[in-house]
């Protein structure tokens, strides 16, 4: 298959394409970001690495031209950007969604767009399934500005899907793994690993008893590649993710003793001292994965201890070379 990864020199997307290069598919990246994450890449013939942007339409109608599938990947993603710049958050994944799917319907090419547990707010029944209610906070907090803009995303993918575009959302739940981020920003891990690799305190929110359900990057990879293969999912939303749920107490406590000897302890923080104003946390946040197991046949292998191994053994080597 010819594959385009709308940003798919970010995290996912660079696993992404590892995994559909090994499995002997061309792959066409566009992103805007930095090359880092698929530098490894660039001497591989069928991988090529386009620098630009869903807003530049004419070159994202040639390159859906020429390809089979569609990985819509591209968007502004982590708390610290979208309580930033909501403005950019909205423009790119609800503007930049709809180019993308414009130009598939054009040419009749199958999507796959990545979307996010953060859809469902902080709907307080959990384990969520995918027809589950979405509860979200006022308009002023912009924390939700995010979750909205990638429901929009969401509603687009069903409103073509209706007008007969395959397309199949993902919604991701809490991925981490090699090359998540910089340390120090971004998710909790990397700014536990920033503070555990210059000594200091790991700075958890609230009380800790926030839970999460951490995923292995292969794992949700492996539900991009079967979602991409199996064209019955079409019209489906499925939640990715592990359902082994975590608090973000017990998260710091392993990370702490997977790291080894340090003079990192834990310290409990106000959310503002973090995050600033504008920012409310999830209490919980659990998939249902039955979907995931059932139409995709994807089952998690690769545990929180172990997972949170390779990724703290990573990241020392990368931020020692650098
Ligand atoms: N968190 C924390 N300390 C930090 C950063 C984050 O305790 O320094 C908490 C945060 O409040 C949330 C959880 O870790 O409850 C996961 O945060 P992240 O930003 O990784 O993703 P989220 O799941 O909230 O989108």
């Amino acid at each position: 298959m010819r594959v385009l990864i709308t940003g798919g020199a970010g995290f996912l997307g660079s696993h992404l394409s590892d995994a559909l290069i090994a499995r002997g598919h061309e792959v066409y990246v566009l992103d805007t970001g930095s090359i880092a994450k698929v530098r490894h890449l660039l001497g591989e013939p069928a991988f090529h690495y386009i620098h630009d942007s869903i807003f530049n339409l004419e070159l994202l109608d040639g390159l859906t031209s020429k390809v089979d599938l569609v990985y819509h990947l591209a968007a502004v993603v982590g708390v610290e950007h979208y309580v930033a710049d909501p403005y950019e958050t909205l423009n790119v994944n609800v503007n930049g969604t709809q180019n993308v799917l414009k130009a598939a319907y054009k040419y009749n090419r199958r999507v796959i767009f990545g979307s996010t547990s953060e859809v469902y707010g902080r709907n307080p029944k959990v384990p969520w399934r995918e027809n589950d209610d979405r509860v979200l906070g006022a308009t002023t907090v912009d924390r939700w500005c995010y979750a909205t803009s990638k429901a929009v995303g969401e509603h687009f993918c069903f409103a073509y899907h209706r007008m007969g575009l395959p397309v199949t959302v993902l919604r991701f739940f809490n991925v981490y793994g090699p090359r998540l981020d910089h340390v120090d920003v971004g998710r909790v891990f990397t700014i536990f690993m920033g503070q555990l690799l210059r000594g200091a305190d790991l700075t958890i929110v609230g009380d800790g008893r926030q839970t999460r359900c951490f995923t292995y990057v292969s794992d949700a990879v492996e539900a991009m590649v079967q979602a991409g293969l199996r064209p019955e999912v079409n019209g489906e939303v499925i939640n990715v993710g592990t359902e082994e749920e975590t608090s973000i107490l017990e998260f710091a406590q392993l990370m702490l003793k997977l790291f080894g000897p340090s003079k990192s302890r834990i310290r409990f923080v106000n959310q503002e001292e973090v995050y600033g104003p504008g920012y409310e946390d999830i209490p919980r946040r659990v998939p249902d994965t039955t979907k995931m197991r059932t139409l995709l046949g994807v089952v998690p292998r690769v545990s929180l201890e172990e997972g949170l191994r390779r990724t703290i053994e990573w990241f020392r080597k990368e931020y020692r070379q650098s």
